[in-house]
């Protein structure tokens, strides 16, 4: 059996810095407060739980003076004024691609711009991105949205628009958002705030797809460039399946497979991807050739 490995894959820029200050700060013997799951990834959620790392809900439940971080996926100014009310040491794991969402959103908003921004609206970086809108705001997911949101259906032309995006949306989306939201605007400012290891682990698993007779996906089932990259491979027509760990390997649709391609979402930490291969090398029964594509 080969099995090929995505090339880029696994922990992003953003993922892999916010792991690492984190280890820092625990490192120091004092817990530190997450508000809300600092990765999209349990399984090193409870790695960085062992060594200290409290996950509370809000800025409410941590305590004063206490050690509070922030996630790779940012949160609203709001909330960081509320940790400084209580005298927190704050950790700003806020990746900068995210930074560069959020500066450009309150840009457009205060220069006048009704703002869409292309993302889950349930998604924690997007409750942070409309944190920093100072006018109005409007979250769409898809061209339908756009289409069925409220600005759309009841304005006529719409003098100022801007578009952004959550930094995990797929480029070929974000172009046909663009393109339908130019109709309705007199002024359209888009950018591009998709991140580049985004766009890039993208790339490498649609590659991967085209050459493997099924990929694995391995990555937490709450991460949103987790299920982008398996949708990838399920539109390409090849069969994927979506684990959290090797545990939950499907031996037999393993055993089917010639060849086997790995990719793993931005949030997935190395040693995850090489428990996975392992596995598979143990299910082909043999020592199966491993390659970088
Ligand atoms: S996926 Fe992109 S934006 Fe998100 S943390 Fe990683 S590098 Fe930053």
């Amino acid at each position: 059996m080969k099995i090929l490995r995505a090339e880029p894959t696994g922990l992003c820029f953003g993922v892999r810095r916010a792991i690492e200050s984190l280890e820092q700060a625990l490192a120091g013997g004092e817990p530190v407060y997450a508000i809300g799951s600092p990765i999209h990834n349990p399984q090193e959620v409870a790695r960085l739980a062992d060594r200290g790392l409290r996950v509370v809900e809000s800025e409410a439940d941590v305590p004063e003076n206490a050690v509070a971080f922030i996630r790779a996926h940012g949160v609203a100014p709001a909330v960081v004024e509320r940790l400084k009310e209580k005298d927190a040491s704050i950790i700003d794991g806020t990746c900068p691609f995210v930074r560069m969402v959020q500066t450009r959103a309150r840009e457009l908003s205060e220069a006048g711009y009704h703002l869409l921004i292309l993302g889950d609206e349930k998604h924690p970086e997007v409750a942070g991105i409309l944190g920093y809108v100072t006018g109005k705001a409007t979250v769409i997911s898809s061209v339908a949205s756009l289409f069925s949101s409220t600005i759309f259906r009841t304005s006529g032309r719409i003098p100022k628009l801007g578009l952004v995006s959550q930094t995990t949306q797929e480029e070929r989306l974000l172009a046909e958002v663009a393109k339908a939201a130019a109709g309705k605007a007199d002024e359209l400012r888009v950018y591009n705030t998709i991140c580049h290891a985004t766009r890039e682990r993208q790339q490498a698993v649609a590659e991967l797809a085209a050459k493997a007779d099924g990929v694995i996906v391995i990555g937490g089932h709450d991460s949103a460039n987790t299920g982008k990259l398996h949708r990838i491979v399920n539109d390409s027509g090849c069969p994927a399946q979506w684990i959290e760990h090797a545990g939950q390997l499907d031996r037999q649709w393993v055993k089917d497979k010639n060849t086997i391609g790995v990719a793993a979402g931005a949030s997935t930490p190395d040693w995850l991807i090489e428990h996975l291969i392992s596995a598979i090398r143990e299910i082909a029964g043999r020592q199966g050739d491993v390659s970088n594509e």
